[in-house]
């Protein structure tokens, strides 16, 4: 139901982007299999008031609304600008993404992006705290580990393998998102510290691993 919920709004947003407002627009536009039971359920959880045919948010399914479309365009940018991958494949992962990045990650995701106020279709992104930082603060908070000053302790934000197995062998070593390390060394080869262990990295693998400094 949560995902149905979120779809639903999601293309309240979308049809409001649009100019349209109307209940038939919904049912017409709506891809879920009950139309009919969703509606009341939005009305239900205080996301929508319903007069006539108009459909209008609350303040809290505006602020829901806005969340996740800011959520889903920016891992539309992060699909297309980080992972180049080809702007009409982005859609399906980006989906999903949006369902999994929490409120903080998806600050550090904005910030590592520069703050893009404009999606990969050119639909506006609604800003984020972070953006409103943005004019003081220009140093981005997300760099790869193979950037990272040696000595300084960072927590991994996110992880992009060049191959998809080498995630699980990173895991099984403590590496991975939300882990706090401490870069120890950058030559011959990368070393961190995570807790009590120490790990060598290859260069290559550095490059794949973005964290975000901690003091
Ligand atoms: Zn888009
Ligand atoms: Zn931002």
């Amino acid at each position: 139901m949560r995902e149905r919920i979120d779809e639903a709004i999601e293309l309240i947003w979308l049809l409001n982007e649009d100019g349209h407002q109307s209940l038939k627009r919904f049912r017409l536009s709506s891809e879920d299999d009950d139309v009919e039971t969703l509606i009341p359920a939005l009305e239900k959880e205080g996301l929508i008031v319903i007069s006539e045919d108009i459909v209008e948010f609350t303040e809290k399914g505006y602020l829901m609304a806005r969340a996740l479309i800011r959520r889903l365009r920016l891992a539309e940018r992060l699909f297309t600008d980080v992972f180049e991958m080809p702007e009409d494949t982005v859609i399906t992962d980006a989906c999903k993404m949006e369902h999994i990045l929490s409120e903080e990650l998806t600050d550090s995701v904005c910030t590592f992006l520069g703050h893009p106020p404009t999606c990969p279709h050119g639909k506006p992104i609604p800003r984020g705290e972070c953006c409103k930082k943005y004019k003081i603060d220009v140093v981005p908070v997300v760099t790869r580990l193979s950037e990272f000053e040696v000595g300084s302790k960072g927590r991994i934000v996110f992880i992009v393998p060049a191959e998809p197995l080498r995630l699980n062998k990173l895991n099984y070593l403590g590496i991975t998102a939300g882990s706090i390390i401490k870069l120890l060394q950058r030559n011959p080869s990368y070393v961190i510290k995570i807790d009590e262990t120490t790990i060598a990295i290859d260069p290559e693998i550095a490059k794949e691993i973005y964290v975000k400094k901690v003091v």
